[in-house]
């Protein structure tokens, strides 16, 4: 499957950073079909709209959720947890709600919605997290979140995963920062990334792909990736990837 990664910017990206950067909202389509989230920020990304069959929400946080972005996507299919899918409505637009644990089948996927650590302001909302699953690959898509709850783990411990993408909202050297209850800092990240590496359910090469960073807690770009190792790719506006 080929992930292109939109937007790779947390919510705080309205303008250009100190270094003249500029991230769009975080935003992924997988094999130009499958579209994870969607603001109005990524609409110049999007290689073609009118392939785009499928749009699976994380959950419904302004920086992920548009509704004139997913509006103009129309007719598409769109999938949110069942606790807020009844409040997303357009013409054009077919409502599938979704349930932890159990998969669906859309755009020649398997998906299966797994419970984040996270929350919005609906506070009867169940955050989501995706194992995606096509032609024998299996990614992780793991944003927004902190650490992975332990129901999340232990559906995911007995597989093997060819990649992950995860939330890295937090850089180096915030340490004491209160958004680690909501997302994830690069330090937890390593822990959280060598703990699924030694158990095996990261595979041995399996990449680990970092989106959805701040702009306010992170350095350039080029600096990021000076300071990065594998398996972790520091994911810019328009990075495509093979998994
Ligand atoms: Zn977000
Ligand atoms: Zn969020």
């Amino acid at each position: 499957m080929k992930a292109l990664f939109l937007g790779t910017g947390a919510a705080d990206w309205s303008s250009p950073d100190a270094n003249g950067e500029y991230r769009r909202l975080t935003s992924t389509l997988l094999d130009g079909r499958l579209l994870i989230d969607v603001t109005g920020t990524v609409r110049d990304m999007i290689p073609d709209a009118c392939a785009i069959s499928d749009v699976f929400f994380t959950h419904s946080h302004r920086d992920h959720f548009d509704p004139d972005a997913l509006n103009a996507l129309a007719p598409c299919r769109v999938w949110a947890h069942e606790s807020w899918a009844g409040e997303i409505e357009g013409p054009g637009l077919t409502v599938m709600p979704l349930r932890v644990g159990g998969s669906v089948s859309a755009a020649g996927f398997k998906i299966t919605p797994l419970p984040s650590n996270h929350s919005t302001p609906r506070e009867y909302e169940t955050t989501l997290h995706y194992l995606i699953e096509k032609d024998g690959k299996r990614l992780l898509y793991a944003t927004d979140g902190a650490w992975l709850l332990n129901y999340e783990y232990r559906c995911i411990r007995s597989l093997q995963l060819d990649a992950a993408v995860f939330d890295a909202t937090i850089g180096d050297g915030h340490d004491g920062d209160w958004r680690v209850f909501e997302h994830n800092s690069l330090p937890m990240l390593r822990i959280m990334v060598s703990t699924l590496k030694k158990t095996g359910i990261l595979r041995p090469k399996a990449p680990v792909f970092l989106t959805h960073f701040a702009r306010t807690l992170h350095p350039a770009q080029a600096a990021l990736e000076q300071a990065s190792e594998p398996p972790f790719v520091i994911c810019r506006d328009g990075f495509e990837a093979e998994i």
